[in-house]
């Protein structure tokens, strides 16, 4: 996708920091089931991988947040600081540990979460409210639920107030305030997060495509509804698309909609066209899942300009 800026855009993120402890196994156990699992530990977090992917697309990226006062904390606070990431926003706990998600793999690459929030629950409206330098310059402010629900609300507050144009990730699946639906600008839900929100039922483009337009009539000028390997659709003023998945070979999904949405801001953010954003995001989600991991598989700009720019997706 083209840069249609001359300089860089720049992207606040609310983040959340996750360190992931992932299993691959044959499959999910059953109850009182013990299986073998083969193990290994990301950092990871959807606001952190958002924040990460932002970055290696091309954004200035600047971060607010919480970690623990430990290993895994420092570890985080590294990595921001090795991609060039501000990290001013982000305390650090002296309690609470940082955020922990047990994730187990299965072989065609689908997985299962559990997460434990921890110090992420300290990001309140009160230490939102102090981070005013967050959004200077910001084009567009990007948030998911990994946080607390009043911290994410102070978030898109704060941007609409200083002009960013909010993105909200609607994830994990949850109650959303219908303020927060109110506060977003552009609304990118997976499948099953925009059924938790709509309660329709249906699987496939035609249904999503019906989910994201009763969405949209709940405050978002926009709706993208992400289907794995179907792609994603949008609906927002006069753009009615399917943007088909590019096909590759799948290591595990994990990251791929943090992947999307960071790709999706930073093509709206340069000015791109809802649609030809949508495909920079199919192009980065399909990138993110042929790695293994969340952070480690988030794309690069060239990379996704160069899967992007391929004729028909298929
Ligand atoms: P989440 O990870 O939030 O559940 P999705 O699974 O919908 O989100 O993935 C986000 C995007 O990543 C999709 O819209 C799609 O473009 C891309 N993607 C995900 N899985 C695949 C896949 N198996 N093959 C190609 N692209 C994929």
């Amino acid at each position: 996708m083209p840069d249609y800026t001359e300089r860089m855009v720049k992207i606040a993120v609310l983040g959340s920091f996750n360190l992931d402890l992932v299993m691959r196994a044959e499959r999910r156990p059953a109850p009182g089931e013990t299986l073998p699992g083969e193990f290994a530990m990301f950092l990871g977090g959807k606001g952190f991988n958002q924040a990460i992917a932002a970055r290696r697309l091309g954004a200035e990226v600047a971060v607010a947040g919480r970690v623990g006062a430990d290993e895994f904390g420092r570890q985080f606070l590294e990595a921001l600081d090795r991609e060039g990431i501000a990290r001013d926003a982000v305390s650090v706990d002296a309690a609470q540990g940082t955020g922990v998600a047990s994730i187990v793999i299965e072989p065609d690459g689908e997985n299962a979460i559990l997460q434990a929030p921890r110090a992420n629950r300290g990001v309140t409206a009160a230490s939102i409210g102090r981070e005013t330098r967050l959004f200077d310059g910001a084009s567009v402010a990007m948030l998911q639920l990994e946080t607390s629900m009043e911290g994410a609300l102070e978030f898109a507050r704060q941007a609409r107030v200083r002009g960013a144009r909010t993105l909200l990730n609607p994830a994990p699946a949850t109650v959303v305030p219908e303020e927060m639906l109110r506060l977003s600008d552009v609304l990118v839900p997976n499948a099953l997060e925009a059924r938790a929100l709509t309660g329709m039922a249906g699987d496939g483009i035609e249904a999503a495509i019906a989910m994201a337009e009763g969405l949209r009539g709940r405050g978002p000028a926009a709706v993208v509804v992400t289907l794995g390997g179907l792609g994603a659709v949008a609906v927002a003023d006069g753009v009615r698309c399917h943007v088909p998945a590019f096909k590759v070979r799948v290591t595990d999904t994990v990251g791929a909609g943090d992947a999307f949405c960071a790709a999706l801001a930073v093509g709206l953010a340069e000015g791109a066209e809802m649609e030809a954003a949508v495909r920079f995001g199919c192009a980065a989600g399909a990138l993110a899942a042929t790695r293994a991991g969340a952070e480690p598989s988030m794309p690069r700009r060239a990379e996704a300009d160069a899967l992007a720019a391929r004729e028909v997706p298929a």
